[in-house]
C-alpha cells in the first residue's frame, strides 16, 4: 500500500490529515476509485472525467490538472507493486480554519490510496447476494460523488447487520440505486435501469453495462421502476467498480426467480471489453 498526501508519496497510516481540513470537518469533497486489473486500470479515462464533473458541480478547483492527477495516480500504483489494486483519489477544499464558506484563496488538497482490490469470492458471484431496500433519505444532488456519504453508511450497516451485501435506496416505491452501486432488472428480456438523473450516482460500470448491452442487441431501458417490479423480475443484479456485476438473489428476504440468462450474458460481454481495453493501453 502507498499513498499521496497535497505533495509528496506517503505510508497510508501516516498521520497527515491537519484538524481544520475541509474533507475532516465538513466532507467538503468529492472522490473516485479504480479499478486496476493486472497492474491496468480499468476506465480510468471515464473516473477522471468524473472526478472533473463533480468537482465542477461543487464549484471546487482541482489542485492540480486532472492529466497531472492521473499521471501521480499511476505513478502511486507503479510504486505500490500492487497488480490486483483499488486507486482511491480524493480531492477537498483543504485546509483552513473552520468556516463554512470556501476559504479564500483557494487551496484544495488531494489524497491517492493504493490498496489490495476488494475482491468478490467466487462463492458470492455464483450465488447471487441478498439486498434489502431502505428509505432514500439523501439530498437531491446525489449524482456528485460527494464525501458526504453518511445515509450510505448507515444503510450499509444495516444491510450488513441484516446479513446482506448491500441496500437499495427507495424513494416514492421507485428503486434508484444501492448505497455504493447501481442496480439493473431484467423482465420479459428487457433490461431497466434508474435514468441518470440528478438523484443517482452515473456509474461508471453502469455505464459500460448500458454500452455492452446496445453492442449485443440486448434492449435496454433507462427506466424507473418499483419495489414491485424488483420483486416480480426474472433477474437483477447490482453494478459498481468492486462488484462489477454481482447477481442479486433475495430482496427483502424475497427470492428471486434463479434466472441469469441476460445477466450472464452481460458479464461476459463485460468480461471481454475489460481484455479489449486493456490491450489498447499505453
Ligand atoms: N452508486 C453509488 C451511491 C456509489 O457510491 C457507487 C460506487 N461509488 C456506484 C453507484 C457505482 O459507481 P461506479 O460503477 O462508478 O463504481
Amino acid at each position: 500500500e502507498i499513498a499521496f498526501y497535497q505533495d509528496r508519496f506517503i505510508e497510508v497510516d501516516e498521520p497527515v490529515i491537519p484538524i481544520q481540513e475541509r474533507g475532516h470537518q465538513f466532507g467538503d469533497g468529492i472522490y473516485e476509485v479504480i479499478r486496476v486489473y493486472n497492474g491496468v486500470p480499468f476506465t480510468m479515462r471515464e473516473h477522471m472525467e468524473r472526478m472533473e464533473e463533480s468537482a465542477g458541480l461543487i464549484r471546487m478547483e482541482l489542485p492540480y490538472p486532472a492529466q497531472e492527477i492521473e499521471r501521480l495516480a499511476l505513478e502511486a500504483l507503479r510504486r505500490s507493486d500492487i497488480l490486483e489494486a483499488e486507486i482511491y483519489i480524493q480531492i477537498t477544499r483543504g485546509i483552513h480554519i473552520r468556516q463554512h464558506h470556501f476559504p479564500e484563496p483557494a487551496a484544495s488538497a488531494l489524497s491517492i490510496i493504493i490498496k489490495d482490490a476488494r475482491i468478490v469470492p467466487e462463492d458470492k458471484r455464483m450465488s447471487g447476494v441478498d439486498v434489502i431496500t431502505r428509505d432514500d433519505v439523501r439530498w437531491k444532488l446525489c449524482y456528485v460523488k460527494s464525501l458526504n456519504l453518511l445515509p450510505n453508511v448507515m444503510a450499509k450497516q444495516e444491510a450488513v447487520e441484516a446479513g446482506a451485501q448491500e441496500a437499495l435506496f427507495v424513494d416514492n416505491n421507485v428503486v434508484k440505486e444501492g448505497s455504493s452501486s447501481n442496480v439493473f432488472i431484467v423482465k420479459d428480456g428487457i433490461v431497466k435501469t434508474h435514468p441518470a438523473t440528478k438523484g443517482i450516482l452515473h456509474g461508471i460500470t453502469r455505464r459500460v453495462v448500458i454500452d455492452t448491452a446496445r453492442e449485443a442487441g440486448i434492449p435496454l431501458e433507462e427506466t424507473r421502476f418499483t419495489t414491485e417490479e424488483l420483486h416480480e423480475a426474472d433477474e437483477a443484479f447490482l453494478t459498481s467498480t468492486t462488484m462489477e456485476l454481482l447477481s442479486i438473489r433475495q430482496v427483502d428476504h424475497h427470492l428471486l426467480s434463479e434466472s441469469r440468462l441476460v445477466t450472464d450474458r452481460l458479464f461476459a460481454a463485460f468480461q471481454e471489453k475489460k481484455e479489449k481495453e486493456r490491450s489498447n493501453w499505453h
